[in-house]
């Protein structure tokens, strides 16, 4: 059968609350009209407030799932989420390396909000040695900058743009630093690519906070690489999905506050 639509393999845990991981990804996905391929890295079982428990899966069978993945469909780009354990991204890092010209975003996941562990620390060293240098976009949070690079999150913009370049030098082709943990009226993302100079993306902060942003966002920009759209552009409309989707959010919050219906 023809393939009517580009289709991204999304490689990723599952979480049982539905509001990150792969059920987000897959939410994403759909809101761009996009087909999805999976391989399941591990099974979460937690509510909005905490993680209950972790099931890593078996490194083989993660592979057979990328594997069967490539028979079935043309990949038009892969995004990566939570791995878990070191040996899970050794085979994802085994099955991508020969990869040519499929775009990989690379969303580095350690921790959850709540502050449960979503990758051990073998599997945070194999990040940077194995999958860094095939990843097309590395899309870290001030945190999960600063925990790959051992140093203090990011103060301010400057410093923002050096560990952007201090991560790009460990492998990455462009290193998206997401600003949504730091402070001010917005939040800023750097894009740092090959050029070496930094483009800042801006969208006003918003008083929400909701789970999955940063699963969303990684995701979005897959789509938007699998549809074709240069890295600058891919980002930017991406930020402009997350930031949508957080004020629908606060609209539903403010909705219910004052008695009123949902739209
Ligand atoms: N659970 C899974 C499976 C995830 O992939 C992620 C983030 O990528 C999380 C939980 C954490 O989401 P949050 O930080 O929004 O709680």
């Amino acid at each position: 059968m023809p393939e009517l639509r580009p289709t991204v393999l999304v490689i990723a845990g599952s979480d049982s609350s539905g509001g990150a991981g792969l059920q987000r990804d897959l939410l994403a996905l759909a809101d761009f009209n996009i087909g999805a391929v999976t391989a399941i890295t591990a099974v979460t079982a937690q509510s909005d407030q905490r993680v209950q428990a972790v099931l890593a899966m078996p490194p083989e069978l993660v592979r057979d799932q990328i594997e069967m993945a490539f028979q079935t469909r043309t990949i038009s780009a892969v995004k990566i989420g939570m791995l878990g354990t070191g040996d899970v991204v050794e085979a994802v890092a085994d099955r991508l390396r020969g990869l040519k010209g499929v775009p990989v975003v690379l969303d580095p996941v350690l921790l959850a909000s709540s502050g449960a562990t979503l990758l051990d620390e073998p599997g945070r060293k194999a990040l940077i040695t194995e999958l860094f240098p095939i990843a097309t976009l590395l899309t870290p949070n001030l945190p999960e900058a600063a925990a790959l690079l051992n140093e203090a999150p990011a103060g301010n913009d400057r410093d923002l743009v050096l560990q952007a370049k201090r991560l790009r030098a460990l492998g990455p082709r462009a290193v998206l630093m997401k600003g949504g943990h730091g402070t001010g009226d917005a939040s800023v993302d750097v894009l740092l690519t090959e050029e070496d100079q930094p483009h800042y993306l801006r969208a006003p902060r918003l008083a929400v906070s909701m789970r999955g942003t940063g699963c969303a966002l990684a995701t979005a920009i897959a789509a938007q690489l699998a549809l074709g759209r240069p890295l600058l552009e891919a980002c930017s409309t991406a930020k402009a999905y997350v930031h949508q989707s957080m004020l629908g959010r606060g609209r539903r919050e403010q909705s219910r506050a004052g008695g009123q219906p949902d739209d």
